[in-house]
């Protein structure tokens, strides 16, 4: 079934045709009927399947087709979300799929003044996308009133629940109308969630998108045995081999981070970091240069990259294996997000081989073998534009033709 067919606002077809969306992913195709005819739904699909547009394409025309007679200026959706990157997200999903229809997104989130938040939100908003923290401010100072929310909708749960948003969460529940439509969307599912969802939704329409495939069937991930000090040259020879393609690096720590940017810039290669020490400010800029490709490397933690939909990210290259097995299914879902394809690297070392194991118990599968040979190997090393490497080689082997020399010299004697 394609988008044209949906019985759903002319304007919304148009955008979503404009976004190169022809026809539904499967947990858009699974979800968008139900949501349409009012009914709870309670989702999980694992990260990049297009989880975003599952929910806001049905809920914006809802909200579009009776704006007229619904009140102009009260929230009639409430969009719940961890990070105020993910607000900002998905407040962009929902207005580009709601161009030029009646209906206004906002996005509301901490670490800013509150006050241009407070006018915004006075000239009448449809559609609010907010992190808990701030919301229940504003709730609390009674500049926000959430009594004629239609439908609630909590986007990326298992990362709220992670975050400690449980209590968050219930507190601001406890202030939107009983009778309402509750959508819950999450990439993974266990029995806090499972709790969560079910104190929320009545009688859901439950989708599940291939649970026992923990990563999506369009990425394509394998591993490849790499020592820890030599991990920079497969990443130096990874870029040299994609010039053109976007790679997205993952490491264990900030430091690694830009220690990994060092080694990068030793040889040429220009990148950037991302990670929890850098400011807001920062990190906002460092994404964006990412998303336009102005960056083509960017090496990245854990934490600053989860839940983040950055386009045509090309290669997922695990430098170290995450510490939390799940992590490995975050990371690489990165790339090929909606309906394209992905691929993802990881570099294990020896003393790393414990956690691939865990990882893969995790999937409940193993993670393909990349095969290298010795003679591969030490070509990846001896490509390196690394002088201090290239250096160490030289006098590694002016030493060697040295012992040599002394040798034949010790015979001679003989
Ligand atoms: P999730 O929330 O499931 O991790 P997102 O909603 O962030 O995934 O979507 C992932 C990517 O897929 C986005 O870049 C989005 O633009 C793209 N996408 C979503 N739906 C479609 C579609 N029907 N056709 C093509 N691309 C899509
Ligand atoms: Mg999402």
């Amino acid at each position: 079934m394609k988008f044209e067919e949906y019985r759903i606002a002319p304007e919304i077809k148009q955008n979503l045709e404009k976004l190169g969306f022809k026809k539904p992913t499967d947990i858009q195709y699974k979800s968008i009927t139900p949501i349409l005819r009012g009914e709870d739904v309670l989702a999980i699909a694992q990260t990049g399947t297009g989880k975003t547009a599952a929910f806001a394409i049905p809920v914006l025309h809802l909200v579009n087709e009776t704006k007229k007679s619904a009140r102009a200026d009260a929230i009639r959706c409430l969009v719940m979300v961890p990070t105020r990157e993910l607000a900002i997200q998905i407040t962009e999903v929902f207005q580009k799929i709601g161009q030029g229809t009646k209906v206004k997104t906002f996005s509301l989130f901490g670490g800013v003044e509150q006050d241009p938040q407070i006018l915004k939100l006075e000239k009448g908003i449809d559609i609010l996308v907010a992190t808990p923290g701030r919301m229940f401010d504003l709730v609390s100072q009674g500049h926000l009133k959430l009594n004629h929310v239609e439908i609630l909708i909590l986007d990326e749960a298992d990362h709220m629940l992670d975050l400690g948003f449980i209590k968050d969460i219930q507190d601001v529940i406890r202030f939107l109308p009983r009778k309402r439509q509750t959508l819950f969307f999450s990439a993974t599912i266990n029995e806090t969630i499972k709790k969560l969802a079910y104190s929320l939704v009545h009688n859901a329409i439950r989708i599940q998108i291939s649970p026992n495939d923990k990563v999506a069937k369009n990425i394509q991930h394998a591993v490849i045995f790499v020592e820890m000090d030599d991990k920079r040259f497969f990443l130096e020879r990874m870029v040299n081999e994609h010039p053109e393609s976007k790679i997205l690096v993952f490491v264990r720590t900030k430091v690694r981070a830009e220690r990994v940017l060092a080694a990068m810039e030793r040889v040429g290669i220009k990148a950037e970091t991302l990670h929890g020490d850098k400011e807001q400010q920062d990190r906002l800029k460092v994404l964006g240069n990412f998303r336009t490709g102005e960056t083509k490397l960017l090496i990245a933690t854990d934490v600053s990259a989860r839940g983040i939909d950055i386009p045509n990210v090309d290669y997922v290259i695990n430098y170290d294996l995450p510490d939390v097995p799940e992590n490995y299914v975050h990371r690489v879902g990165r790339t090929g997000r909606g309906t394209q394809k992905g691929n993802a690297l990881s570099f294990c070392s020896a003393e790393e081989k414990p956690i691939l194991a865990e990882i893969e118990a995790f999937l409940n599968k193993p993670v393909q073998i990349m095969e290298l040979d010795k003679l591969e190997y030490a070509a990846t090393k001896d490509f390196s534009k690394d002088v201090t490497a290239a250096d160490l080689k030289a006098l590694l082997k002016e030493a060697e033709q040295f012992e040599e020399m002394k040798r034949k010299k010790s015979k001679g004697k003989k």
